[in-house]
């Protein structure tokens, strides 16, 4: 399809200048985790916000290639307002997308990837694909790290 890849390159590109969801928030009530991909010297910092089983908000600091930031601002508006179930389901398509081995169980929700499809042409490019996943997995983390409490 002519023009696809100048539409992915265009997307991936605009979410690297105009990151969303920038920022910090306080810890608690949020969680975050830490990313690193030494590989790249990419860094990425996932905060958290996550009531009654969904992701009420969510930033992210850091900084790295447009790979791994354009990942992340994507990621962050793929995932702001969706359920846990929703972006655990997410992340696992998404990697999926990425050619890693999830498992036999394929996501138990289809969410739609969207914009995220932008990213899949970094599958050629192996090297690339931590970049791409770091905030992925930097979330997944953040999902799962306990949620801190104010003693
Ligand atoms: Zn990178």
């Amino acid at each position: 399809m002519p023009g696809l890849e100048d539409l992915y390159r265009e997307i991936i590109l605009d979410h690297y200048r105009s990151p969303r969801n920038r920022g910090e928030l306080p810890v608690p009530p949020a969680r975050h985790a830490e990313g690193h991909n030494p590989l790249c010297g990419d860094e990425i910092t996932i905060y958290l916000s996550v009531d009654d089983d969904v992701v009420s908000d969510v930033k992210v600091a850091g900084q790295g290639c447009s790979i791994s930031q354009s990942s992340a601002s994507m990621m962050s508006a793929a995932v702001k307002g969706k359920t846990v179930p929703e972006v655990r389901s997410l992340v696992k398509k998404f990697k999926g997308m990425m050619s890693i081995d999830t498992g036999d169980d394929p996501p138990s929700i289809d969410v739609p990837l969207g914009d995220l499809e932008a990213l899949q042409g970094v599958v050629k490019f192996p090297v690339r694909i931590k970049c791409a996943t770091l905030a992925w997995n930097t979330l997944l983390e953040a999902l799962d790290a306990p949620i801190p409490s104010d003693t």
